[in-house]
Protein backbone atom coordinates (compact mmCIF):
# COMPACT_ATOMS: atom_id res chain seq x y z
CA UNK A 1 0.00 0.00 0.00
CA UNK A 2 1.64 3.37 -0.84
CA UNK A 3 -0.01 7.15 0.01
CA UNK A 4 -1.96 8.52 2.28
CA UNK A 5 -1.84 11.68 4.74
CA UNK A 6 -1.41 10.81 8.29
CA UNK A 7 -1.70 12.32 11.53
CA UNK A 8 -0.38 10.97 15.16
CA UNK A 9 -1.58 12.26 17.92
CA UNK A 10 1.01 11.71 20.82
CA UNK A 11 4.51 11.52 20.20
CA UNK A 12 6.13 9.38 23.40
CA UNK A 13 7.12 5.60 23.08
CA UNK A 14 3.96 4.12 20.76
CA UNK A 15 3.55 7.58 18.49
CA UNK A 16 7.11 7.70 17.90
CA UNK A 17 6.98 3.83 16.88
CA UNK A 18 4.04 4.53 14.65
CA UNK A 19 5.90 7.36 13.14
CA UNK A 20 8.50 4.54 11.67
CA UNK A 21 5.94 2.27 11.29
CA UNK A 22 4.09 4.26 8.86
CA UNK A 23 6.73 5.75 6.60
CA UNK A 24 8.35 2.47 6.13
CA UNK A 25 4.22 0.78 5.20
CA UNK A 26 4.64 3.42 2.94
CA UNK A 27 2.60 5.99 4.12
CA UNK A 28 2.81 9.73 2.18
CA UNK A 29 3.00 11.54 4.78
CA UNK A 30 2.90 11.82 8.66
CA UNK A 31 2.67 14.45 11.22
CA UNK A 32 2.57 13.94 14.79
CA UNK A 33 1.45 15.74 17.25
CA UNK A 34 3.16 15.97 20.51
CA UNK A 35 0.97 18.35 23.52
CA UNK A 36 4.61 18.44 25.84
CA UNK A 37 6.76 21.14 24.57
CA UNK A 38 9.83 20.00 26.56
CA UNK A 39 12.11 16.74 26.36
CA UNK A 40 10.22 13.53 27.32
CA UNK A 41 13.58 12.19 28.09
CA UNK A 42 13.93 14.26 31.14
CA UNK A 43 11.17 12.52 32.56
CA UNK A 44 10.84 8.88 33.44
CA UNK A 45 12.05 5.84 35.19
CA UNK A 46 12.95 2.16 34.68
CA UNK A 47 11.13 -0.30 32.24
CA UNK A 48 11.76 -3.44 31.54
CA UNK A 49 11.60 -5.71 28.21
CA UNK A 50 11.89 -9.52 27.96
CA UNK A 51 14.74 -10.73 25.88
CA UNK A 52 12.51 -12.62 23.39
CA UNK A 53 10.41 -9.61 22.86
CA UNK A 54 13.79 -7.56 22.19
CA UNK A 55 14.64 -10.26 19.71
CA UNK A 56 11.84 -10.04 17.93
CA UNK A 57 11.74 -5.94 18.15
CA UNK A 58 15.30 -5.76 16.96
CA UNK A 59 14.57 -7.93 13.85
CA UNK A 60 11.44 -5.54 13.25
CA UNK A 61 14.37 -2.44 13.43
CA UNK A 62 12.65 -0.61 16.05
CA UNK A 63 15.14 -1.49 19.09
CA UNK A 64 18.78 -2.35 19.06
CA UNK A 65 21.73 -2.04 21.31
CA UNK A 66 22.71 1.29 20.81
CA UNK A 67 20.02 1.91 23.36
CA UNK A 68 21.48 2.08 26.77
CA UNK A 69 20.42 -1.42 28.58
CA UNK A 70 21.54 -3.26 31.68
CA UNK A 71 20.91 -7.15 32.17
CA UNK A 72 18.73 -9.02 34.46
CA UNK A 73 19.38 -12.89 34.28
CA UNK A 74 17.51 -13.83 37.71
CA UNK A 75 14.69 -13.13 39.95
CA UNK A 76 14.59 -13.35 43.39
CA UNK A 77 11.90 -13.48 46.18
CA UNK A 78 12.33 -12.44 49.29
CA UNK A 79 10.09 -12.24 52.54
CA UNK A 80 10.58 -10.76 56.04
CA UNK A 81 10.44 -13.51 58.61
CA UNK A 82 11.23 -11.74 61.93
CA UNK A 83 10.88 -15.47 63.49
CA UNK A 84 13.23 -16.91 61.60
CA UNK A 85 15.77 -14.04 62.42
CA UNK A 86 17.17 -14.12 58.49
CA UNK A 87 19.38 -11.64 57.67
CA UNK A 88 18.66 -8.02 56.44
CA UNK A 89 17.88 -9.10 52.89
CA UNK A 90 14.97 -11.50 54.66
CA UNK A 91 14.05 -15.15 54.31
CA UNK A 92 14.85 -16.53 50.10
CA UNK A 93 11.56 -17.65 48.78
CA UNK A 94 12.65 -18.54 45.69
CA UNK A 95 15.10 -17.93 42.95
CA UNK A 96 13.54 -18.36 39.20
CA UNK A 97 15.04 -17.18 35.75
CA UNK A 98 14.59 -13.40 34.56
CA UNK A 99 15.83 -12.73 30.86
CA UNK A 100 14.56 -9.69 30.75
CA UNK A 101 16.79 -6.20 29.68
CA UNK A 102 15.84 -2.98 31.77
CA UNK A 103 15.83 0.70 30.32
CA UNK A 104 15.63 3.87 31.08
CA UNK A 105 12.36 5.45 29.93
CA UNK A 106 14.13 8.52 28.82
CA UNK A 107 16.74 7.51 26.94
CA UNK A 108 14.87 4.82 25.12
CA UNK A 109 12.42 7.32 23.94
CA UNK A 110 15.68 9.74 22.64
CA UNK A 111 16.80 6.70 20.56
CA UNK A 112 12.89 6.13 19.45
CA UNK A 113 12.58 9.88 18.73
CA UNK A 114 15.75 10.26 16.79
CA UNK A 115 14.87 7.15 14.78
CA UNK A 116 11.24 9.03 13.63
CA UNK A 117 12.61 10.01 9.84
CA UNK A 118 13.02 13.47 9.13
CA UNK A 119 10.11 13.65 6.24
CA UNK A 120 7.59 13.52 9.10
CA UNK A 121 6.73 16.59 10.39
CA UNK A 122 6.61 16.38 14.40
CA UNK A 123 5.20 19.18 16.14
CA UNK A 124 6.19 19.45 19.64
CA UNK A 125 4.04 21.54 21.74
CA UNK A 126 1.30 20.89 20.10
CA UNK A 127 -2.02 19.26 21.85
CA UNK A 128 -4.54 18.31 20.03
CA UNK A 129 -8.58 19.10 21.21
CA UNK A 130 -10.85 17.51 18.98
CA UNK A 131 -10.53 14.71 16.78
CA UNK A 132 -13.40 13.97 14.36
CA UNK A 133 -13.52 10.38 12.79
CA UNK A 134 -15.68 9.26 9.30
CA UNK A 135 -15.25 5.85 7.20
CA UNK A 136 -13.41 8.31 4.80
CA UNK A 137 -11.13 10.38 7.11
CA UNK A 138 -10.20 12.41 10.35
CA UNK A 139 -10.19 15.70 11.03
CA UNK A 140 -7.55 17.13 13.85
CA UNK A 141 -8.21 20.55 16.27
CA UNK A 142 -5.15 21.49 17.30
CA UNK A 143 -3.78 25.38 18.26
CA UNK A 144 -7.01 26.98 16.69
CA UNK A 145 -6.80 25.30 13.51
CA UNK A 146 -7.85 22.13 11.59
CA UNK A 147 -6.20 20.08 9.64
CA UNK A 148 -7.65 16.84 7.45
CA UNK A 149 -6.04 13.57 7.10
CA UNK A 150 -7.21 10.16 6.02
CA UNK A 151 -5.84 8.48 9.21
CA UNK A 152 -5.70 9.12 12.41
CA UNK A 153 -3.48 7.37 15.23
CA UNK A 154 -4.37 7.45 18.95
CA UNK A 155 -0.87 7.20 20.47
CA UNK A 156 -2.11 9.53 23.18
CA UNK A 157 -1.75 7.25 26.44
CA UNK A 158 -4.39 6.61 28.58
CA UNK A 159 -6.60 9.34 28.52
CA UNK A 160 -6.62 9.38 24.60
CA UNK A 161 -9.24 12.08 22.52
CA UNK A 162 -8.65 9.94 19.45
CA UNK A 163 -10.15 7.10 21.77
CA UNK A 164 -12.40 9.03 23.33
CA UNK A 165 -13.85 10.11 19.60
CA UNK A 166 -14.41 6.32 18.70
CA UNK A 167 -14.85 4.65 21.86
CA UNK A 168 -16.35 7.09 24.29
CA UNK A 169 -17.65 4.80 27.29
CA UNK A 170 -14.30 3.11 27.15
CA UNK A 171 -12.77 4.75 30.36
CA UNK A 172 -9.95 3.54 32.69
CA UNK A 173 -10.72 1.25 35.64
CA UNK A 174 -9.51 1.96 39.00
CA UNK A 175 -7.68 -1.01 40.33
CA UNK A 176 -7.66 -0.05 44.01
CA UNK A 177 -4.31 0.16 44.14
CA UNK A 178 -1.52 2.20 44.10
CA UNK A 179 2.04 2.42 43.28
CA UNK A 180 5.08 4.24 44.97
CA UNK A 181 7.96 4.90 42.91
CA UNK A 182 11.68 5.83 42.90
CA UNK A 183 14.59 5.78 41.25
CA UNK A 184 18.04 6.90 42.30
CA UNK A 185 21.92 6.73 41.60
CA UNK A 186 22.83 3.43 42.87
CA UNK A 187 25.78 4.82 44.22
CA UNK A 188 23.47 5.73 47.33
CA UNK A 189 22.65 2.45 47.71
CA UNK A 190 24.22 0.53 50.94
CA UNK A 191 26.29 -2.77 50.57
CA UNK A 192 25.49 -2.85 46.92
CA UNK A 193 26.90 -6.34 46.62
CA UNK A 194 24.42 -7.69 49.03
CA UNK A 195 22.46 -7.61 46.06
CA UNK A 196 23.72 -9.09 42.75
CA UNK A 197 23.72 -6.54 39.40
CA UNK A 198 22.03 -9.05 37.89
CA UNK A 199 18.90 -9.62 39.54
CA UNK A 200 15.69 -8.46 39.84
CA UNK A 201 14.39 -8.67 43.33
CA UNK A 202 10.53 -9.18 44.26
CA UNK A 203 10.02 -8.63 47.94
CA UNK A 204 6.43 -9.51 48.75
CA UNK A 205 4.54 -8.93 52.13
CA UNK A 206 1.07 -9.54 53.38
CA UNK A 207 -1.06 -7.28 50.53
CA UNK A 208 1.66 -5.92 47.99
CA UNK A 209 5.03 -6.50 46.95
CA UNK A 210 8.55 -4.55 45.63
CA UNK A 211 10.30 -5.40 42.38
CA UNK A 212 13.02 -3.56 42.21
CA UNK A 213 16.03 -3.86 39.47
CA UNK A 214 18.68 -1.79 38.39
CA UNK A 215 18.52 0.19 34.97
CA UNK A 216 21.81 2.43 33.49
CA UNK A 217 22.32 5.55 34.13
CA UNK A 218 22.61 7.51 31.32
CA UNK A 219 24.61 10.37 32.65
CA UNK A 220 27.37 8.51 34.51
CA UNK A 221 27.50 5.35 32.67
CA UNK A 222 26.76 3.13 35.62
CA UNK A 223 23.51 2.33 37.22
CA UNK A 224 19.82 3.57 39.15
CA UNK A 225 18.44 1.60 41.25
CA UNK A 226 15.04 1.30 40.32
CA UNK A 227 11.92 0.50 42.47
CA UNK A 228 8.37 0.13 42.42
CA UNK A 229 6.02 -0.83 45.66
CA UNK A 230 2.03 -1.73 44.88
CA UNK A 231 -0.31 -2.12 47.72
CA UNK A 232 -3.78 -0.30 48.49
CA UNK A 233 -2.82 2.63 50.49
CA UNK A 234 -4.99 3.54 54.14
CA UNK A 235 -8.80 3.99 53.87
CA UNK A 236 -9.74 7.25 52.81
CA UNK A 237 -6.17 8.01 50.87
CA UNK A 238 -6.79 7.12 47.59
CA UNK A 239 -10.13 8.91 46.83
CA UNK A 240 -8.16 11.89 45.19
CA UNK A 241 -6.00 9.03 42.63
CA UNK A 242 -9.60 7.50 41.53
CA UNK A 243 -8.95 9.20 38.13
CA UNK A 244 -5.88 8.42 36.65
CA UNK A 245 -2.98 10.80 37.20
CA UNK A 246 0.04 10.36 38.15
CA UNK A 247 1.24 12.16 41.18
CA UNK A 248 4.58 13.54 40.11
CA UNK A 249 7.94 14.00 42.16
CA UNK A 250 7.81 15.75 45.02
CA UNK A 251 3.99 16.05 45.31
CA UNK A 252 2.77 12.97 47.37
CA UNK A 253 1.15 14.28 50.48
CA UNK A 254 1.92 13.57 53.98
CA UNK A 255 -0.66 10.52 54.31
CA UNK A 256 0.74 8.75 51.01
CA UNK A 257 4.54 9.23 52.49
CA UNK A 258 3.52 8.10 55.85
CA UNK A 259 1.86 5.04 54.38
CA UNK A 260 4.90 3.77 52.63
CA UNK A 261 7.38 4.79 55.24
CA UNK A 262 5.25 2.16 57.33
CA UNK A 263 5.70 -0.63 55.19
CA UNK A 264 9.30 0.01 54.60
CA UNK A 265 9.50 -0.17 58.43
CA UNK A 266 7.12 -3.16 59.80
CA UNK A 267 6.90 -5.27 56.23
CA UNK A 268 9.66 -5.00 54.13
CA UNK A 269 13.56 -6.29 55.16
CA UNK A 270 15.87 -4.07 56.82
CA UNK A 271 17.68 -4.15 53.17
CA UNK A 272 14.88 -2.82 51.19
CA UNK A 273 13.19 -0.71 53.66
CA UNK A 274 16.76 0.83 53.80
CA UNK A 275 16.72 1.17 49.59
CA UNK A 276 12.64 2.77 49.83
CA UNK A 277 14.39 5.14 52.41
CA UNK A 278 17.06 6.12 50.27
CA UNK A 279 14.51 8.15 47.78
CA UNK A 280 14.20 11.85 48.07
CA UNK A 281 10.53 13.74 48.46
CA UNK A 282 11.48 14.65 45.13
CA UNK A 283 12.01 11.64 43.50
CA UNK A 284 9.27 9.78 44.95
CA UNK A 285 6.48 9.25 42.80
CA UNK A 286 2.57 7.75 42.46
CA UNK A 287 0.23 6.05 39.93
CA UNK A 288 -2.67 4.81 40.98
CA UNK A 289 -3.54 1.58 39.00
CA UNK A 290 -6.02 0.93 36.63
CA UNK A 291 -6.31 -0.84 33.37
CA UNK A 292 -9.28 -0.70 30.24
CA UNK A 293 -9.08 -2.59 26.92
CA UNK A 294 -10.99 -0.88 23.58
CA UNK A 295 -12.82 -3.12 22.10
CA UNK A 296 -11.50 -2.41 18.35
CA UNK A 297 -8.23 -0.99 18.17
CA UNK A 298 -9.04 0.34 14.32
CA UNK A 299 -12.73 2.03 13.66
CA UNK A 300 -13.57 4.05 10.89
CA UNK A 301 -10.30 5.78 10.08
CA UNK A 302 -9.05 5.68 13.41
CA UNK A 303 -6.33 3.30 15.17
CA UNK A 304 -5.26 2.81 18.71
CA UNK A 305 -1.75 2.00 19.70
CA UNK A 306 0.07 2.00 22.56
CA UNK A 307 -1.63 2.77 25.81
CA UNK A 308 -4.04 4.93 24.37
CA UNK A 309 -5.46 1.31 23.26
CA UNK A 310 -4.39 -0.81 26.06
CA UNK A 311 -3.56 -0.24 29.45
CA UNK A 312 -2.40 -3.50 31.47
CA UNK A 313 -1.74 -3.52 34.85
CA UNK A 314 2.19 -3.41 35.28
CA UNK A 315 2.48 -6.57 36.49
CA UNK A 316 2.58 -7.71 32.80
CA UNK A 317 5.75 -6.80 32.57
CA UNK A 318 4.96 -5.24 29.00
CA UNK A 319 3.53 -1.82 28.63
CA UNK A 320 6.15 -0.49 25.97
CA UNK A 321 6.86 -3.79 24.53
CA UNK A 322 3.41 -3.84 23.82
CA UNK A 323 3.27 -0.16 22.42
CA UNK A 324 6.34 -1.31 20.03
CA UNK A 325 4.71 -4.31 18.94
CA UNK A 326 1.42 -2.04 17.81
CA UNK A 327 4.04 -0.75 15.57
CA UNK A 328 5.48 -3.54 14.35
CA UNK A 329 1.83 -5.21 13.63
CA UNK A 330 0.67 -1.66 11.65
CA UNK A 331 3.79 -2.00 9.56
CA UNK A 332 2.80 -5.49 8.83
CA UNK A 333 -0.90 -4.92 7.87
CA UNK A 334 0.10 -1.73 5.80
CA UNK A 335 2.86 -3.94 3.82
CA UNK A 336 0.08 -6.50 2.87
CA UNK A 337 -2.99 -4.51 2.52
CA UNK A 338 -3.86 -2.76 -0.82
CA UNK A 339 -6.30 -0.41 0.66
CA UNK A 340 -6.88 1.22 4.71
CA UNK A 341 -9.57 -0.38 4.81
CA UNK A 342 -8.16 -3.54 4.69
CA UNK A 343 -4.78 -2.72 6.55
CA UNK A 344 -6.78 -0.85 9.22
CA UNK A 345 -9.21 -4.64 9.82
CA UNK A 346 -5.79 -6.67 9.37
CA UNK A 347 -4.32 -4.59 12.52
CA UNK A 348 -7.74 -4.87 14.53
CA UNK A 349 -7.84 -8.75 14.14
CA UNK A 350 -4.10 -8.98 15.15
CA UNK A 351 -3.84 -6.34 18.27
CA UNK A 352 -7.26 -6.54 19.85
CA UNK A 353 -6.92 -9.65 21.45
CA UNK A 354 -3.45 -9.45 22.46
CA UNK A 355 -4.73 -6.41 24.36
CA UNK A 356 -7.36 -8.45 25.88
CA UNK A 357 -5.07 -11.28 27.30
CA UNK A 358 -2.81 -8.63 28.36
CA UNK A 359 -5.67 -7.00 30.60
CA UNK A 360 -6.64 -10.17 31.97
CA UNK A 361 -3.00 -11.28 33.17
CA UNK A 362 -2.42 -8.12 34.75
CA UNK A 363 -5.64 -8.69 36.55
CA UNK A 364 -5.09 -11.90 37.69
CA UNK A 365 -1.43 -11.03 38.73
CA UNK A 366 -2.73 -7.96 40.64
CA UNK A 367 -5.03 -10.38 42.21
CA UNK A 368 -2.33 -12.55 43.39
CA UNK A 369 0.67 -10.28 44.40
CA UNK A 370 -1.37 -7.60 45.88
CA UNK A 371 -5.17 -7.99 46.34
CA UNK A 372 -5.28 -11.27 47.68
CA UNK A 373 -1.55 -12.34 48.57
CA UNK A 374 -1.45 -16.12 49.88
CA UNK A 375 0.60 -16.35 53.04
CA UNK A 376 4.36 -16.19 51.43
CA UNK A 377 5.75 -17.44 54.44
CA UNK A 378 4.46 -21.05 53.98
CA UNK A 379 5.86 -20.90 49.69
CA UNK A 380 9.50 -22.24 49.34
CA UNK A 381 10.85 -22.89 46.00
CA UNK A 382 8.26 -25.45 44.68
CA UNK A 383 5.36 -23.88 46.24
CA UNK A 384 6.44 -20.50 44.57
CA UNK A 385 6.54 -22.21 41.03
CA UNK A 386 3.63 -23.56 41.43
CA UNK A 387 2.06 -20.14 42.50
CA UNK A 388 3.59 -18.40 39.91
CA UNK A 389 2.68 -20.82 37.26
CA UNK A 390 -0.70 -20.99 38.03
CA UNK A 391 -0.95 -16.83 38.27
CA UNK A 392 0.50 -16.30 35.10
CA UNK A 393 -1.35 -18.58 33.24
CA UNK A 394 -1.18 -18.03 30.14
CA UNK A 395 2.13 -17.94 30.01
CA UNK A 396 2.12 -14.00 28.63
CA UNK A 397 4.30 -12.15 31.20
CA UNK A 398 6.75 -10.33 29.23
CA UNK A 399 4.34 -10.35 26.44
CA UNK A 400 3.05 -12.47 24.39
CA UNK A 401 4.82 -12.92 20.78
CA UNK A 402 4.64 -10.82 17.87
CA UNK A 403 1.91 -12.08 15.14
CA UNK A 404 0.54 -15.11 18.00
CA UNK A 405 -3.03 -13.93 17.66
CA UNK A 406 -2.90 -14.45 13.75
CA UNK A 407 -0.58 -17.19 13.75
C1 LIG B 1 7.09 11.46 30.15
C2 LIG B 1 6.72 10.01 30.30
C3 LIG B 1 7.49 9.20 31.13
C4 LIG B 1 7.20 7.84 31.27
N1 LIG B 1 7.99 7.09 32.05
C5 LIG B 1 7.77 5.75 32.16
C6 LIG B 1 8.66 4.94 32.93
O1 LIG B 1 9.61 5.42 33.49
N2 LIG B 1 8.41 3.61 33.00
C7 LIG B 1 7.36 3.04 32.35
O2 LIG B 1 7.19 1.82 32.42
N3 LIG B 1 6.50 3.78 31.62
C8 LIG B 1 6.68 5.13 31.52
N4 LIG B 1 5.82 5.90 30.79
C9 LIG B 1 4.65 5.26 30.19
C10 LIG B 1 5.02 4.45 28.97
O3 LIG B 1 5.60 5.25 28.00
C11 LIG B 1 3.78 3.82 28.44
O4 LIG B 1 3.09 3.08 29.40
C12 LIG B 1 4.04 2.82 27.33
O5 LIG B 1 5.36 2.79 26.92
C13 LIG B 1 3.16 3.15 26.15
O6 LIG B 1 3.47 4.43 25.69
P1 LIG B 1 2.45 5.32 24.87
O7 LIG B 1 3.32 6.05 23.89
O8 LIG B 1 1.33 4.52 24.37
O9 LIG B 1 1.81 6.29 25.94
P2 LIG B 1 2.45 7.50 26.74
O10 LIG B 1 3.88 7.23 27.01
O11 LIG B 1 1.55 7.78 27.87
O12 LIG B 1 2.42 8.72 25.71
C14 LIG B 1 1.30 9.45 25.33
C15 LIG B 1 1.80 10.72 24.70
O13 LIG B 1 0.72 11.43 24.13
C16 LIG B 1 0.83 12.80 24.44
N5 LIG B 1 -0.53 13.35 24.41
C17 LIG B 1 -1.58 13.02 25.20
N6 LIG B 1 -2.68 13.69 24.87
C18 LIG B 1 -2.33 14.49 23.84
C19 LIG B 1 -3.03 15.44 23.06
N7 LIG B 1 -4.34 15.70 23.28
N8 LIG B 1 -2.37 16.10 22.07
C20 LIG B 1 -1.05 15.84 21.82
N9 LIG B 1 -0.34 14.95 22.54
C21 LIG B 1 -0.96 14.28 23.53
C22 LIG B 1 1.47 12.83 25.82
O14 LIG B 1 2.10 14.06 26.07
C23 LIG B 1 2.46 11.67 25.70
O15 LIG B 1 3.71 12.06 25.21
C24 LIG B 1 6.07 7.27 30.61
C25 LIG B 1 5.28 8.11 29.79
C26 LIG B 1 5.60 9.45 29.62
C27 LIG B 1 4.76 10.31 28.70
Amino acid sequence: MRGGKVAIVGGSIAGCAAALALRRGGAESVTVYERASGRLADRGVGLAMHNARYTELESAGLVDTSMPWHQVTRRRWYVRDDAAADGELGRELAVMPFPFRTYNWGPLWHELRGRVPEAADFRHGSAVEVVEVTPEGAEVHAAGRTDRYDVVVGADGYRSAVRAAVHPTVRPGYAGYLAWRGAYPSERLRDPELWPEDECVYVVFPGGHMVVYRIPDAVTGGHRVNWVLYTAPPPGLDQVLETPTTLHPGTAGAGLCDHLAYVAAELLPTYWGDLVRATTHDELFLQPLYDFTAPRYAVDRALLVGDAATVARPHTGAGAVKALQDATALQAALTSASTWAEALSSYDSDRAPTGRVMVDLGRQLGRGLVQRTPDWRALDQAGLEAWWQQADGTGAFGGRRIGRSTA
